[in-house]
């Protein structure tokens, strides 16, 4: 049987439409955060960019969203460093030579499985508007 793709190929040599898919829409890459002045650690909040909506799991401004928010990545022009992506991010996986998780949509078939995996942020993550002081928001165990 055929490897898929993200198993033979780099991500610099997928297509458009590969490279797409690797997305699992999980939107912790949306989440806001928080660099350690000291240490240069990156810190993970539980606060969400308000352009993404809780409800469909998805940016609402997808297309024009680095104009709306001139900081928000456009991973295919300019991978940050592995560290700003979480750990179960297909992009920084891959990046480190890892594997797809299980509940990754293009292993399980199935769209809803990053929800059911907790991995998705409509699970617990909270709107840029309802939050006074981010620092209060820093999330451990997201990395
Ligand atoms: S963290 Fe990675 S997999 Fe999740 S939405 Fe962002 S780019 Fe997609």
């Amino acid at each position: 049987m055929n490897e898929p793709f993200w198993e033979t190929k780099t991500l610099r040599e997928m297509s458009e439409e590969e490279w797409e898919s690797l997305c699992d829409r999980c939107g912790r890459c949306c989440l806001h955060k928080i660099a350690d002045i000291d240490s240069g650690e990156i810190l993970f909040t539980n606060v969400v960019c308000d352009l993404f909506d809780l409800g469909e799991g998805r940016c609402t401004r997808y297309r024009i969203r680095q104009r709306l928010v001139p900081d928000c990545m456009d991973l295919k022009k300019e991978f940050p460093p592995l560290d700003w992506l979480p750990a179960t991010c297909a992009y920084r996986l891959l990046a480190e030579g890892k594997h797809l998780p299980p509940w990754h949509p293009l292993i399980s078939k199935q769209s809803d499985s990053v929800m059911e995996a907790g991995v998705s942020v409509r699970s617990f993550a909270i709107p840029e508007k309802q939050v006074e002081d981010i620092r209060n928001h820093v999330v451990e165990t997201l990395r």
